[in-house]
């Protein structure tokens, strides 16, 4: 019996497997099983796969390591692009530094930090791609990381193109792209900076991640943005939500805007969880929680 993939494999040199398992790929740790989970190998390899799949009429979404996405428990019907091998990082001019999309933040600081230069040692401990920091606009202290870019190369219509960042709406924690868009590269500018002061930003917030947010089960990080003008955990805290449990879902008793899989959660968990807790902050004080993780898939 033929498979639905046997017609793209003989031109794709990346990997593509089929009923992937997501919770092997998110750091919640749930999550049902993607119909196709691809690993293109290079652009080359993105240009025959887009095509196929546009017409396979196969929706798709990119990922980078899952540290923000909270997938459906009966997984994705649909294809799963992991821009795990495209994690070039270049100099291209005296204060520019081009990542690829693929690319781990700590590693991007570092490369910058071997030519002398410095300004996003606030990704140092965040988890994750650049890919999933720019659609995100990750970041820690105030900053997030769109300010510190310079543009981006995105995939768009099936067009590679540069956009400058000023011609892009963003904002805190989000990036409108267009339905279909992937993240490429992104290019930064950044300051010179003597690297052992990025050495020290680095240990700072490696130090303070490991006592704040060493919450001792798997997360994704903050759950809820911070609404304006609020701390989103305090807000929990006056719900009475700090420890609250549906299932393997628990509010960390630790830092209660971080949930956390303390075994064998479901993502229907973390979503009833959510909902109690979003209940709760509105009765007591009125205010509305959006969530930050991405939720996304079949519940
Ligand atoms: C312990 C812990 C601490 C954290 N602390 C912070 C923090 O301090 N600040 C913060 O901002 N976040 C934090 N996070 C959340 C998370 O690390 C960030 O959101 C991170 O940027 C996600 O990167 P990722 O590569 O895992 O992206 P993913 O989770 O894989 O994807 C996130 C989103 O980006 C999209 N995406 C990914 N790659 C691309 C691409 N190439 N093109 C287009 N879209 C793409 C995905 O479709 C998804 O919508 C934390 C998470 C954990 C687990």
């Amino acid at each position: 019996m033929s498979c639905p993939t046997d017609s793209i494999r003989a031109l794709f040199r990346g990997q593509l497997l089929q009923g992937e398992s997501m919770c092997l790929h998110t750091s919640l740790k749930t999550g049902g099983p993607a119909d196709i989970y691809a690993i293109p190998e290079d652009a080359e390899d993105l240009r025959i796969l887009l095509p196929w799949l546009a017409e396979q009429s196969i929706p798709w979404f990119p990922v980078g390591r899952g540290n923000n996405l909270l997938v459906g428990d009966k997984g994705i019907r649909g294809a799963v692009i992991s821009l795990e091998r495209f994690n070039r990082i270049e100099a291209i001019g005296e204060l520019l530094i081009k990542a690829e999309a693929g690319a781990e933040n700590l590693a991007v600081v570092r490369f910058a930090q071997k030519l002398g230069l410095g300004g996003i040692g606030f990704i140092s401990g965040i988890p994750g791609t650049i890919g999933g920091a720019i659609k995100m606009n990750a970041g820690a202290y105030g900053e997030g990381i769109l300010e510190r870019a310079d543009h981006l190369t995105l995939l768009r219509g099936g067009a590679v193109r540069d956009f400058r960042i000023d011609e892009l709406d963003y904002g805190y924690r989000h990036l409108r792209l267009e339905d279909g868009d992937i993240v490429l590269a992104a290019v930064f500018r950044l300051d010179s900076r003597e690297p052992h002061h990025t050495e020290d930003e680095i240990r700072k917030d490696v130090e303070l991640r490991r006592s704040k947010h060493n919450v001792g089960y798997p997360s994704a990080g903050s759950f809820f943005k911070n609404p304006h003008g609020h701390a989103v955990w305090r807000l929990i805290d006056a719900a009475g939500m700090r420890g609250e449990k549906v299932g393997g879902a628990q509010v960390s008793e630790v830092h209660s805007n971080f949930f956390v899989n303390t075994g064998g959660a479901t993502t229907q968990d973390f979503l009833d969880l959510a909902a109690r807790v979003k209940n709760a902050v509105l009765t007591t004080s009125g205010v509305t929680l959006e969530e930050e993780v991405r939720i996304v898939g079949e519940i």
